[in-house]
C-alpha cells in the first residue's frame, strides 16, 4: 500500500533527523567546555543573552592570561587556537583519535605550533598529553613528543614498580606545571626554562587507585610512600636529561621537576 510505505519513508527521515540532533547536541556538549571559560556575570541579562549569540565575545584582555604570574591553567586558555566552526568538527576528531606521537599508549591531542611571546619559546610540534602508559595527568599537559616517550617511559620503569600494589596501584600523576613561557624559577634575566620549549613537567603527588596519595610535599623521605617516591625519583634519572626533587634545593620542596634537555656531560639528576 502506497500510503503506508510513504508513512514508513517519513518516520524514516524522522528518525535521522532525530540522529543528526543527537549527534549536533552532543558535539555541543563536547565543546562547552572550551567555548565557555568563564562565568556570566550576575545582574546583566541583557548582556549575558548577547554573549550567548555570539560566542567569540572574550571579555578580559589577552596579556592578563599572559602575565608570568598567571597561573598554568590561564596560560593554557591563551595556547588554545580561536575557535572557528569548521575547525571544532576536526578538533573533536582527533580528541577521539586519541593515541599521539605514533605510541598507542600515548593518549591527547595534538595542537597547533605555539610561538612563545619571548625569543627562545615555543614548541614546533607540542601535543597535549592526557595520559600516557594507561595513568591519567591530573591536567591535559602540553609538551614535545620526545618529552611524553620519556614520561611514558617514566611511568613504566619508574612509577608503576616503586608503587606496586600500594594503594591499589597508580592512577594519576598530579602535573603542576608543563608548557610555560618562562625564566628558570621565574627569575629575572635568567635563562629561558625547558618549561618555555616544551620539554618540561613537573609532578606533585602519585594518586592511587584507592584515591590516597604519594605527595612530594608531605611523604618524602617519609615511610613505605617516601621509599616508593625516593625510588621513582631515581629511575627518572636515564629517560629524563635533568631530574631535580626535594634534595635539589628550596625551589623542588614539593615537585619533581622533569626534561628531556640535552646535556653533553649526560643526565643531571639531584
Ligand atoms: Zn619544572
Amino acid at each position: 500500500m502506497p500510503g503506508k510505505i510513504r508513512t514508513r519513508r517519513i518516520s524514516g527521515a524522522l528518525g535521522r533527523l532525530s540522529l543528526v540532533a543527537l549527534l549536533v547536541a552532543s558535539q555541543a556538549g563536547a565543546d562547552a567546555p572550551e567555548t565557555s571559560p568563564r562565568p556570566q556575570l550576575r545582574g546583566e541579562s541583557a548582556s549575558a543573552t548577547t554573549n550567548l549569540i555570539r560566542p567569540k565575545a572574550r571579555p578580559a584582555p589577552a596579556k592578563a592570561a599572559l602575565s608570568p604570574e598567571a597561573p598554568v591553567e590561564a596560560l593554557d586558555l591563551s595556547l588554545r587556537p580561536k575557535a572557528r566552526p569548521a575547525e571544532v568538527s576536526r578538533a573533536v576528531a582527533r580528541r577521539q583519535a586519541g593515541s599521539v606521537c605514533g605510541i598507542a599508549d600515548i593518549r591527547g591531542t595534538q595542537v597547533a605550533p605555539i610561538t612563545g611571546r619571548i625569543a627562545g619559546c615555543g614548541v614546533a610540534a607540542p601535543v597535549k598529553v592526557r595520559s600516557v602508559a594507561g595513568v591519567q595527568l591530573s591536567t591535559a599537559a602540553t609538551m614535545d613528543c620526545n618529552t611524553a616517550k620519556a614520561l611514558r617511559r617514566w611511568v613504566n620503569e619508574g612509577v608503576r614498580p616503586a608503587v606496586g600494589t600500594q594503594g591499589g596501584g597508580v592512577r594519576q600523576l598530579r602535573v603542576v606545571a608543563h608548557y610555560s613561557c618562562r625564566t628558570r624559577n621565574n627569575r629575572a634575566g635568567a635563562k629561558i626554562s625547558e618549561h618555555g620549549k616544551g620539554r618540561a613537567i613537573d609532578i606533585a603527588g602519585i594518586g592511587l587507585q584507592d584515591g590516597s596519595e604519594m605527595s612530594l610535599l608531605r611523604d618524602w623521605g617519609r615511610g613505605e610512600k617516601g621509599r616508593a617516591l625516593r625510588k621513582m625519583w631515581r629511575a627518572a634519572c636515564g629517560p629524563f636529561g635533568t631530574v631535580l626533587g626535594p634534595e635539589a634545593d628550596a625551589f623542588h620542596k614539593d615537585h619533581f621537576h622533569f626534561d628531556t634537555a640535552q646535556y653533553r656531560s649526560g643526565s643531571y639528576c639531584r
